[in-house]
């Protein structure tokens, strides 16, 4: 392999004495391992963490190959793909034509080609498609597409790149039918490590959820009775304080389940003071853009929406990822949470608060999975990989230290009898405690898991506390947020 590496590779021997930006170590041997793919003609499946730099090894490759007078198109599925392709082929000046609505067909040997352009002028395009020596695919993973597959076909000569975060399905299934070599990048913990992502830091506070009418297809929940389950106001509203409370004023993306769920959770944050708005596939491109650049200026704190933010969107500055659509499928939690990872000056960390137990359900973020092409997702590497949330300050991390890492708070013990109860008993707890624990336990633990106007109600009624103290706290709390909010703005 150091050979290849060093550009000494037989078919791509130029590689190394190519003027291009320069690649990180990992992102140089992603070349060389695909490069010695392409040269066995095995079409291989490249997986990188978001955020890697996955456009970075497709236009090197490209670059490569382009020298060698191979014709190259790079297939995208949405227009911000579209984009950063070009931009990146741009710098580093390869001249490429655009496969997009209202762009002329160019000449070039590269083209970069949204998938609905293409396969809406697949007849005219024809013959020229046969000339493909390499289709790169962006976003792989929805290479099973009917569309895909129409507009591969018509590539009959090409060899394939597949390159994604997600080495598989959304359902979990492989894609071995579409490549036939695997490549994998280094995984989300190594990039953090070496400093290229930011580290996430999970907060997962209890929530009213129910899922039990929400039926599933194809592996995930249906969409439509799925927005019904969660629009509600007992998990926005908390999602409005927590975020005020965790990070109030950080630039925050917000996954909702549905465009009239994703409008709703924007009127909320609204209404809580922070500058929100929602974007979906009804806008124009022009009016999305306006929205996402706004988020980037810091004229907007929250940006809300269902699919157009989880793949794709570049949005280095945002610091907070708010789950609010529950999923079954580990690619689409993956994708979402990977919005986040990217680091940017001044950001420490990766807020990610998940109101719906995606983390629990598929793990953390940086936790190892194995994957092959043939078998799609197998799972965690870890044969035991439970998340640990504490029930202090809701922080979630792999099961293993026995105090929270945020707050230092040990975690409790398994419980070993029960406590006995008295009269108080009867009255409904905080936190899975029994009114009688309630009342025995200092106030500056109860604080903490008394998050609703409601469990402070609860708390001023066990404890004998007076009327107005629980709007006392509640000014309290809205003060510690704005001095947050100042702690917390960027540089
Ligand atoms: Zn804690």
């Amino acid at each position: 392999m150091s050979a290849i590496v060093s550009g000494q590779h037989s078919l791509f021997a130029d590689a190394g004495g190519l003027k291009r930006p320069t690649l990180r170590p990992y992102q140089d041997r992603g070349v060389a391992e695909i490069l010695a793919c392409l040269q066995r003609r095995a079409d291989p499946l490249y997986a990188l963490p978001t955020a890697g730099g996955k456009t970075t090894i497709f236009t090197a490759v490209t670059e490569v190959v382009v020298g060698q007078g191979w014709e190259v198109w790079i297939i995208v599925h949405r227009r911000e793909l579209l984009r950063q392709a070009s931009e990146r082929l741009l710098a580093m000046g390869i001249s490429h034509g655009l496969i997009a609505p209202g762009e002329p067909l160019t000449n070039d040997p590269v083209q970069v080609a949204s998938v609905d352009t293409l396969l809406a002028r697949l007849d005219s395009l024809r013959h020229r498609l046969t000339k493909v020596r390499l289709a790169i695919i962006d976003e792989a993973h929805h290479v099973v597409a009917s569309k895909w597959q129409r507009v591969l076909e018509a590539m009959s000569k090409a060899l394939r790149l597949g390159v994604t975060a997600t080495p598989f399905r959304y359902d979990g299934k492989g894609l071995g039918e579409h490549f036939r070599q695997a490549i994998e990048g280094p995984s989300v913990a190594e990039l953090i490590r070496d400093g290229y992502l930011a580290k996430p830091a999970i907060f997962a506070p209890p929530a009213n959820l129910d899922l039990s009418k929400v039926k599933k297809r194809g592996g995930d929940y249906v969409a439509a009775d799925l927005a019904k389950a969660v629009d509600t106001d007992e998990l926005t509203l908390p999602a409005v304080r927590h975020y005020a409370r965790i990070c109030g004023g950080v630039p925050a993306v917000v996954f909702c389940a549905g465009v009239e769920h994703a409008r709703h959770v924007a009127q909320q944050f609204a209404a809580g003071g922070w500058a929100a708005a929602s974007i979906d596939g009804e806008m124009t491109t022009a009016e999305r853009d306006r929205a996402i650049r706004s988020l980037a200026t810091g004229r907007l704190s929250v940006l809300t929406s269902c699919d157009i933010i989880s793949e794709g969107t570049d949005l280095p500055i945002v610091g907070a990822a708010i789950l609010l659509r529950p999923t079954e499928s580990t690619g689409l939690y993956l994708q979402q949470v990977g919005r986040v990872l990217r680091t940017y000056p001044g950001k420490t960390e990766a807020i990610i608060i998940d109101q719906v137990g995606n983390v629990a359900k598929h793990g953390m973020p940086d936790e190892r999975r194995l994957w092959s092409l043939d078998g799609g997702l197998k799972g965690l590497e870890r044969a035991v990989a439970a998340t640990r949330r504490c029930r202090y300050c809701h922080f979630v991390c792999a099961k293993g230290p026995t105090h929270c890492p945020h707050c230092a708070r040990a975690y409790p013990k398994p419980p070993v009898a029960a406590v006995p109860e008295v009269a108080l008993a009867t009255m409904p707890g905080i936190a899975g405690l029994s009114a009688d624990r309630i009342a025995r336990m200092k106030l500056c633990d109860i604080l903490p898991l008394a998050e609703t106007e409601q469990d402070l109600r609860q708390v001023a009624a066990i404890k004998g506390y007076k009327r107005g103290w629980v709007q006392r706290v509640l000014d309290e709390r809205a003060a510690v947020t704005a001095r947050g909010y100042m702690q917390r703005r960027y540089a």
